[in-house]
C-alpha cells in the first residue's frame, strides 16, 4: 500500500523554530520570531470577547456557509455575497480553487520565486506547474518582480489558474496599476487570474491596484485575502476569496472542505472586521517599522528593495541559509530561501533592534557580506 507518486514527492512538513525552545536551547531569556509575517500585536480586544463567547457553543458544528461572515465581507467590500467563499485560511482557499478547476493534465502558472504552497497545490491535483521565473532586481535598484509579460505568455490552452502574488511573497515587491491591467487584458477568458492579496494592508503605493476594484468587469479574476496577517488572526484560520463572477465562488463552495471554517474563527473575523479602525492604525505602525528597518539594512550595505508587505527580503544569494543559522544562533528565528535570500517579518521595533544586533554581530564574526 503506497500513497500516489506526487504525495511521495511532496516535501515532508518541517515544522519552524518554536522561539521558547530556542531561547531554552541557548540559554538566553527569549528569542525573537521573524518567520512567518504574522503581526507582532496581541489579539484585538473585541476578537478575545467574540472567542470566548463563541467557546460556550462549540458543542455544535459551525454554519458551513459562514452567512454572518460572508455578509460581512460582503458589506465591507461592496459585493453580493454570492461572490465570495470563506476558507480555513487561504492556503486552504488554494487548494480548493485547484481542486474546482484543474483536472489533471492541466496546469496553473505562477511567478517563481513565490508563494511555497503553489508548486505543492499543483503537484497534489496532478496539475503541470508552470514557473515563470521574476524578473531579476538589480543592486542599488529594483528587486526581483513579477514578469507579467513572461507569466501571459507561458499560459496555454491548459492553463486553468494563474496566480498573481501581490506584493509578492517572500520579495515585497508589487506589481502597479498598469501593467496588471494590461496583463488582465491579455488573459485568455478559460484562465482564472486569482490575485493573492494576502498582504494588501500594507500596500502604501497608491500605484498599486486593489484587485477587488480591479476585477470589476471582470469574470476570469478572483482575489485572495487572509485574516491571517494585518487582521491578527493567523492561530484562527481564516481566509476569503472574492471573485467577479459568482459561479467562481460557487465552485469553491462545492469543494469547500465542509466545517473548516470554525466557530471561533468565523466569529473573531466578523469582530476583526468591525474593528477595522484599530487593524488600520496597526498597519500603519507595521508600515513606519518597515521603513525604519529597511533603513537601518540599507545603512549596514543590504540591497533591500522597498517592500510592500510586512517583511524585508535580504537577497544575499548563497549565502542565505548560513546567515539564517548564524541569526538563529542568537535567538533570532528569520526564513531563510537556500541559495536565494532570507525573509524576515517586520516585528515590533525591540524584536527588530534584536535581530539588527544579532545581524551586527554575525557580520562582525564572519565575512558575511
Ligand atoms: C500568508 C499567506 C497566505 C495566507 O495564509 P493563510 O494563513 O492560509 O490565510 C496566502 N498567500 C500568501 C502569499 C501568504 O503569504
Amino acid at each position: 500500500m503506497s500513497p500516489r507518486p506526487v504525495v511521495q514527492a511532496l516535501p515532508a512538513y518541517r515544522p519552524g523554530r518554536n522561539p521558547a525552545d530556542l531561547a531554552r536551547e541557548i540559554g538566553v531569556a527569549r528569542a525573537v520570531k521573524l518567520a512567518s509575517n504574522e503581526v507582532a500585536f496581541p489579539p484585538l480586544p473585541a476578537v478575545v470577547e467574540a472567542v470566548t463567547a463563541a467557546a460556550g457553543q462549540t458543542n455544535r458544528y459551525p454554519d458551513n456557509g459562514a452567512v454572518v461572515l460572508t455578509q460581512a465581507l460582503a458589506d465591507r467590500y461592496g459585493v453580493d455575497p454570492a461572490q465570495v467563499a470563506t476558507g480555513c485560511g487561504a492556503v486552504t482557499l488554494c487548494q480548493e480553487l485547484a481542486q474546482a478547476y484543474n483536472d489533471p493534465g492541466t496546469s496553473i502558472a505562477f511567478a517563481w520565486r513565490s508563494f511555497e504552497m503553489y508548486p505543492l497545490l499543483a503537484q497534489v491535483a496532478g496539475a503541470r506547474a508552470i514557473q515563470v521565473p521574476l524578473v531579476a532586481g538589480r543592486p542599488g535598484g529594483p528587486a526581483d518582480t513579477h514578469d507579467l509579460q513572461g507569466l501571459c505568455a507561458a499560459l496555454d490552452d491548459s492553463t486553468r489558474l494563474v496566480f498573481v502574488c501581490n506584493p509578492n511573497n517572500p520579495t515585497g515587491t508589487a506589481v502597479r496599476r498598469a501593467e496588471l491591467e494590461q496583463f488582465l487584458d491579455a488573459v485568455p477568458q478559460q484562465t482564472l487570474v486569482v490575485l493573492d492579496e494576502a498582504y494588501r494592508e500594507f500596500v502604501t503605493d497608491p500605484a498599486v491596484p486593489d484587485g477587488i476594484e480591479l476585477m470589476r468587469g471582470r469574470p476570469n479574476v478572483a482575489v485572495l485575502r487572509t485574516f491571517s496577517k494585518a487582521w491578527g488572526l493567523a492561530g484562527l484560520r481564516v481566509g476569503y476569496l472574492v471573485a467577479e463572477d459568482p459561479a467562481v465562488a460557487e465552485a469553491v463552495r462545492r469543494t469547500h472542505v465542509p466545517f473548516s471554517v470554525s466557530m471561533l474563527a468565523q466569529a473573531a473575523a466578523v469582530a476583526a472586521l468591525a474593528s477595522e479602525e484599530v487593524v488600520r492604525a496597526r498597519c500603519a505602525a507595521v508600515v513606519a517599522e518597515r521603513d525604519r528597518l529597511t533603513a537601518a539594512l540599507r545603512d549596514r550595505g543590504f540591497d533591500v528593495a522597498d517592500s510592500q508587505a510586512n517583511f524585508v527580503w535580504l537577497p544575499v544569494g548563497e549565502e542565505a541559509a548560513g546567515l539564517a543559522a548564524a541569526l538563529e544562533a542568537r535567538a533570532v528565528i528569520t526564513r531563510p530561501f537556500a541559495g536565494e535570500g532570507v525573509r524576515v517579518t517586520v516585528g515590533t521595533p525591540e524584536e527588530d533592534d534584536v535581530f539588527l544586533a544579532a545581524l551586527d554581530d554575525v557580520r562582525s564574526a564572519t565575512t558575511v557580506r
